[in-house]
Order: C-alpha cells, then sequence, then structure tokens
C-alpha cells in the first residue's frame, strides 16, 4: 500500500550499528518527513481502539506513543531503561543478543482495568515488547494491543508474542 511505500521509503539501514554485523533500521528520515510522519501516527492511533493509556518505550517509542495517545485523547506512559523513572516502579529483565537489560513503569502509572495500547518503533527478537506487556498487567492493567512501525520478521519476535494482538505497519 501507499503508506508502506511511505514508511519502507523513509527508513534507512545502517550497517555494523550499533555493533558489527547488525544492519540498523533508522527511522530518522521518516520522522523528519511531515506527511509520512503524520500518515504513521494516523495509522497507529487508528489501531489504538478507543484506549486509556499508550505505553511508549524508551526512546523511539515515545516519539510515536506520544502523538498517538494526544491524538487519541488517552493518557501517555513511558517504559524506560533501568533507572531513569523517578518513583517507585516495577521491573522486568529480558534477554538481549549478549547478556541482559531491564526496564521498568512506574508502579502507579495505570488505573485498575486500564486498557493499555503499546507502542515502538522496531519489533526485532521481541524481547522488549514482551517485557512491557508484563509490566502493564503486572501493573493491573490490560494489554489492548501493541503496534510497531516496522517488525523484522526474520528475527521471529511474533513468536513470543502470543496472546498479544500485535500490529506492524511494515514487516521485513
Ligand atoms: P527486541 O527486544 O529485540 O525486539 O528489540 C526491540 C527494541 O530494540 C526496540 O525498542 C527498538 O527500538 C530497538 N531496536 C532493535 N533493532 C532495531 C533497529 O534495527 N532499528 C531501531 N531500533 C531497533
Amino acid at each position: 500500500t501507499d503508506l508502506k511505500k511511505l514508511i519502507l521509503d523513509r527508513v534507512r539501514d545502517i550497517p555494523d550499528y550499533p555493533r558489527p554485523g547488525v544492519v540498523f533500521k533508522d527511522i530518522s528520515p521518516l520522522l523528519a518527513d511531515p506527511v509520512a510522519f503524520s500518515a504513521v501516527v494516523e495509522e497507529l492511533a487508528g489501531l489504538c481502539g478507543g484506549c486509556d493509556k499508550v505505553v511508549g518505550i524508551e526512546a523511539r517509542g515515545f516519539i510515536l506513543a506520544a502523538p498517538v495517545a494526544y491524538r487519541e485523547r488517552a493518557g501517555f506512559v513511558p517504559v524506560r531503561k533501568k533507572g531513569k523513572l523517578p518513583a517507585e516502579t516495577l521491573e522486568a529483565a529480558y534477554d538481549l543478543e549478549y547478556g541482559s537489560a531491564v526496564i521498568e513503569v512506574h508502579r502507579d502509572a495505570f488505573a485498575a482495568g486500564d486498557r493499555v495500547f503499546i507502542v515502538d518503533d522496531v519489533l526485532a527478537t521481541g524481547g522488549t515488547v514482551q517485557a512491557t506487556v508484563e509490566l502493564v498487567r503486572r501493573a493491573g492493567a490490560s494489554v489492548v494491543g501493541a503496534a510497531v512501525l516496522m517488525e523484522l520478521s526474520f528475527l521471529n519476535g511474533r513468536e513470543r508474542l502470543e496472546g498479544v494482538d500485535l500490529r506492524s505497519l511494515v514487516v521485513v
């Protein structure tokens, strides 16, 4: 579709970033394009379906999730790398290719039963979204869906997200 082309034409491959052998999808050109940025935000907002809160995952997830929340008159909740949130948090660890990482959310970020929509830029192994789903649920809210701009299908991240309604604007 037009939206897929709009996205694919504005995401560039950066070889050997952040490590040798990795090809990083850089969404900066898409964010800098007013037509593409607006089209992506509108599309993501249409998937949120009356959610109460939109969760953005640090850092590029913030850029997409905040305008989606504003557009839908939902609240915005940041999920951040460990040590960045000032108040009491819940944390979840997940595996990376080498070692592990910890992300956090404020304990009081959600009201009981909040309908939560999760947004990030790229789904790779799925570990980040999976850990975010766990945090939202442990915080007493309910995940109504998740969406990413781009899904890297060769990493099979979707398999880790059984039971989550995951939408990708583009699958590569
Ligand atoms: P995962 O946990 O392996 O699915 O990795 C997803 C997280 O890492 C997301 O928060 C992405 O922002 C980031 N990420 C992984 N690969 C890329 C990439 O190629 N481009 C941009 N972000 C990426």
